[in-house]
């Protein structure tokens, strides 16, 4: 497997054997490395999947694109970890939500930056990015939610 060099932040991709960024999970990090929330779009019917997937969840097709998202969506559900793994217990408890994105796809992740107590099914929210490096995999920077102003 090849390693690409990105020309912006000498951020390392997986290649395959044409030179294209594989679509999967561990390159979905390293675009949040370049503070970019990135997907897949379908060729087929245009609907996108973040973080990507091997086919369209729709469709089925397999022939899909990286697109960047604008980070932007409302809260479709969240929930309240009282009970976290052991990486995140400095943080408990904290909101974690399932936001649907402009753009279509439904993004699990945690919300900072927002009490439990005020936030609500519908309220806009946009992604950021965390700067530290995780210590288990992916070792790449982790996107979060805030409060869209
Ligand atoms: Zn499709």
């Amino acid at each position: 497997m090849k390693v690409l060099k990105s020309e912006e932040k000498k951020t390392s991709f997986i290649l395959d054997a044409n030179g294209a960024i594989v679509q999967n999970v561990e390159n979905f990090y390293r675009f949040c490395a370049e503070r970019k929330l990135m997907g897949v779009k379908c060729r087929s019917c245009g609907s996108v999947t973040s973080p990507p997937r091997p086919f369209c969840p729709k469709c089925l097709a397999t022939v899909l694109e990286w697109t960047e998202l604008k980070g932007q969506g409302e809260l479709l559900t969240f929930t309240v970890i009282h009970f976290p793994p052991s990486q995140f217990q400095a943080l408990a408890p904290y909101p974690v939500g399932i936001v649907k994105m402009y753009e279509g796809p439904h993004l699990p992740g945690i919300i900072k930056n927002v009490k439990s107590e005020d936030l609500k099914i519908g309220m806009r929210l946009q992604v950021d990015f965390e700067s530290a490096i995780p210590k288990e995999w992916p070792r790449w920077p982790r996107y979060f939610f805030k409060s869209a102003v």
